[in-house]
């Protein structure tokens, strides 16, 4: 069986706090038992003697002596001698000392408590104690207040205790809950201790999970629909080939198969850098000498800036750099021209071309998986690029957004981290 927080919690407090009500009573008895204590009544006894005449005096010496003690004390007084029978009595009769009793201390008396004194000459004299003296036995006095505070934290501690616990039960439904497929599960945040932190880690990483599925499954389905043209092409060349050998179509075909093997490669690659939060390579990378030897693929490619290393992936960024330039000579218009910088510990990378640009309305949706300007007719792309690039750019710590400029050309601004 399961054993209960709030029920560890609990017993430990409660237990502490009896540890401390016993530690406590054993000092006191300690305290009580040392020798200063007796002194006091050794000390008692000197004094006691040194007032009243001595044991070999007449009895009523004793007694006159006695009486006048008592007077000037407001108590009752006892004298006894070293065989415990009374020698002279003032006011209320005492008890005798006890045969056992060897040295001075508190003894029982009718309605009330007395000091039995022992004088150095054997002799012994009780009083009787004030009224507010202590109680015979004054450890279990202390005791008593320890115990009722301990009965007051054990119940101030419960509701605590509970509450606590109670979080921690509620956050472990969220988990069960999540873990058995409900990924809209949240858990309620209360008050700012490290359990609220707890709620709070657990909410943000059900957020990201529920983000991380959905577009996972938008993933899938586009995918799916973008995979049945290449290869529908493919079937068809295949039937068209059974017919006799025709060497178009034979390339044709290669040409649609090396398309279905893109895309394949860029959905495999979005869908691991959108689940990854670091890279498995990162190295440094003279982005300048990586992005001229970029441009001199293209024909209509210039290249402006100052030399920049970022650390990173060099492979994700070339082709980050390739999907912009590609871009921009294929839904653009040539001249592309990629300029380069360094600023505030960030590379800054621009890519810009002299097309028709794109509205508005679709900048920011152009970089989901599979968007594609409305109204413009594919060429030849996998709609992944810049995804692609987006993903590359987070994952190196910076983004890529489309950046408006003149009334023509499209403007893609890349950061990435130092
Ligand atoms: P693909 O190029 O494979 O279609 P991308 O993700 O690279 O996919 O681009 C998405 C869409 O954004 C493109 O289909 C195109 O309509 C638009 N786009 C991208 N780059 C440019 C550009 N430089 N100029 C105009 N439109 C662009």
């Amino acid at each position: 069986m399961r054993r209960r927080l709030f029920l560890q919690f609990y017993v430990t407090i409660v237990l502490s706090l009896l540890l401390v009500v016993a530690a406590a009573g054993l000092m006191w008895r300690a305290v009580q038992n040392t020798s200063t204590a007796r002194s006091a009544f050794d000390f008692a006894g000197e004094l006691a003697a040194s007032v009243l005449p001595n044991a070999a005096a007449p009895v009523a010496e004793q007694k006159a002596a006695l009486e006048k003690f008592a007077t000037s004390l407001h108590t009752d007084l006892a004298l006894f001698g070293a065989d415990r029978s009374e020698i002279a009595a003032a006011g209320r009769p005492l008890p005798v000392p006890e045969d056992w009793q060897e040295t001075g201390g508190w003894i029982h008396a009718p309605g009330g408590h007395a000091w039995a004194i022992a004088l150095p000459d054997g002799r012994w004299l009780v009083m009787r104690a004030p009224r507010h003296a202590p109680p015979r036995h004054p450890a279990l006095g202390l005791v008593g207040i320890l115990g009722a505070i301990a009965l007051a934290v054990a119940i101030g501690a419960y509701p605590i205790v509970r509450g606590l616990t109670r979080r921690i039960e509620r956050l472990d439904e969220g988990v069960v809950s999540l873990g058995t497929g409900d990924l809209s599960t949240r858990v309620k945040v209360e008050g700012s201790d490290e359990v609220a932190a707890l709620a709070q880690s657990f909410n943000r990483s059900a957020e990201r999970i529920e983000a991380l599925v959905a577009s996972h499954r938008m993933l899938l389905a586009n995918a799916s629909h973008e995979l049945r043209t290449p290869l529908s092409r493919i079937r068809l060349g295949v039937e068209l080939l059974k017919r006799g050998p025709d060497a178009r179509r034979e390339s044709d075909l290669e040409q649609d198969i090396t398309e279905l093997d893109q895309l394949i490669d860029e959905i495999l690659l979005s869908s691991r850098l959108e689940a990854i939060e670091t890279l498995d390579r990162s190295e440094p990378i003279d982005l300048l000498g990586l992005a001229a030897e970029e441009c001199a693929r293209y024909p209509d490619c210039g290249l402006d800036g100052e030399a920049v290393t970022v650390g990173g992936d060099p492979q994700l960024i070339r082709r980050l750099i390739r999907n912009l330039l590609d871009n921009g000579l294929r839904h653009g218009k040539p001249p592309v021209d990629l300029t380069l910088r360094a600023e505030g510990g960030r590379a800054i990378l621009i890519v810009a071309d002299h097309g028709g640009g794109i509205p508005a309305t679709e900048r920011d949706a152009i970089f989901e998986p599979f968007r594609r300007v409305s109204g413009r007719t594919s060429s030849g792309g996998t709609g992944l690029g810049l995804t692609l690039v987006r993903y590359i750019a987070r994952r190196h710590g910076g983004d890529a957004v489309y950046e408006t400029t003149g009334p023509t050309g499209s403007q893609f601004r890349v950061t990435l981290k130092c």
